[in-house]
């Protein structure tokens, strides 16, 4: 990893294996096992726990930093608020911190600021302090924003942990946790896959898709916070970002060292959003979403979970596209023509810079 030779690629920032790989050898060699964090920087879950406090740091480097559906702003809110929320917690306040390049009009700043100051009542949270740098003009493509945040357990956190415990007497975790899958929990997606990749691909390709393709970015808190409190039962959740589904359930997969199987006919997307990755070669599987959880919830409860997400605007298309299982390591997929395939984790996302 830190050989004479090697330097940093875009790869490495794509959310496949290169960019674990940079994480788990180079970056926890420094940081990692030095903390007494509940939930430490090893664990490479959405976010850390502190005490009861859940932080997490998130920086968006989105080229165009405008794109159909969304902007650089409203991705650097929701993709903080999203990521607090996959450990079943409520975010309360964030901190920006900006980085214009020379020449970024001042109109489109005030843009995004606009975006984010909405999507932050959106979501109810506030941006509380931050920061701001300029540098020269070069390759930025106008901004950078850094949002990190911190958020605290909530009734609907605790009222979730019962239900599961109800029907998993041995479950011990204080947290909607990636390492918490067991075996016959159902795997939820809560809406279209591919979406957001497509946009921004659409975006800086100039392609015209003959649709109307948008990004799905958006604050899934509110909606999570819901669904803990109403249904419960769940046990891992995480938003599929860059390296798209395939990534985050290797992820899951990985962590909670045991198998998933999906059923390709389960999983929504886009009829316009299938027909471009055909066109362009790319895997719908492995392209980033910024407004869907994948949910890991107990079996019992998955029926009732389906069917509050479809009466929400957000989980409209919902789909219990799986389940765990011990017959296999790893994540397989039966596929519409009959057959199994087995879902690698991508070495990148194939869209470069979507977030
Ligand atoms: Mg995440």
């Amino acid at each position: 990893m830190s050989g004479k030779n090697e330097h940093i690629t875009m790869l490495h920032g794509a959310g496949g294996t290169v960019m674990h790989d940079l994480v788990k050898k180079c970056i926890l060699k420094y940081f990692g096992g030095t903390s007494h964090a509940e939930i430490p920087l090893e664990a490479l879950d959405d976010a850390a726990v502190v005490g009861d406090t859940v932080l997490k740091s998130d920086s968006h480097a989105v080229k165009p930093i405008f794109f159909p559906g969304g902007d650089i702003g409203r991705l650097s809110v929701s993709g903080t608020v999203n990521d607090i929320s996959a450990l079943g917690a409520e975010p309360y306040a964030l901190a920006c911190g900006f980085i214009l390049e020379e020449g970024l009009a001042l109109t489109d700043f005030e843009r995004i600021l606009a975006s984010m100051k909405n999507t932050c009542s959106e979501a109810g949270v506030n941006i509380v302090t931050g920061d701001t740098k300029v540098v020269e003009r070069g390759s930025l493509g106008g901004c950078v924003i850094n949002v990190s945040g911190i958020g605290r357990r909530t009734h609907a956190l605790e009222k979730n942990l019962q239900v599961v415990k109800r029907f998993r007497p041995s479950f011990k975790a204080r947290w909607v946790l990636d390492s918490n899958l067991a075996e016959g929990d159902k795997i939820i997606l809560t809406g279209t896959i591919g979406d957001h990749g497509i946009a921004v691909l659409s975006a800086q390709e100039g392609l015209n898709f003959g649709s109307n393709i948008k990004s799905d970015v958006k604050p899934l808190n509110r909606l999570i916070q819901h669904l803990l409190s109403e249904v419960g039962g769940i046990v891992s959740m995480k938003d599929p970002t860059r390296g798209g589904l395939a990534d985050t359930l290797n992820e899951l997969s990985e962590k909670s060292n045991i198998g998933i199987l999906i059923q390709e006919k389960k999983i929504p997307i886009r009829e316009d959003v299938q027909a471009a990755c055909e066109m362009l070669g790319l895997d719908p599987l492995e392209i980033g979403n910024e407004g869907k959880m994948i949910i890991g919830i107990v079996k019992e409860k998955a029926q009732e979970a389906l069917a509050f997400l479809r009466e929400t605007e957000e989980g409209r298309e919902a789909q219990v596209i799986g389940e765990v299982t011990r017959e296999f390591a790893g994540v397989a997929m039966q596929t519409v023509v009959g057959g199994k395939r087995i879902v690698p984790r991508p070495v990148g996302d194939p869209i470069p810079r979507i977030c």
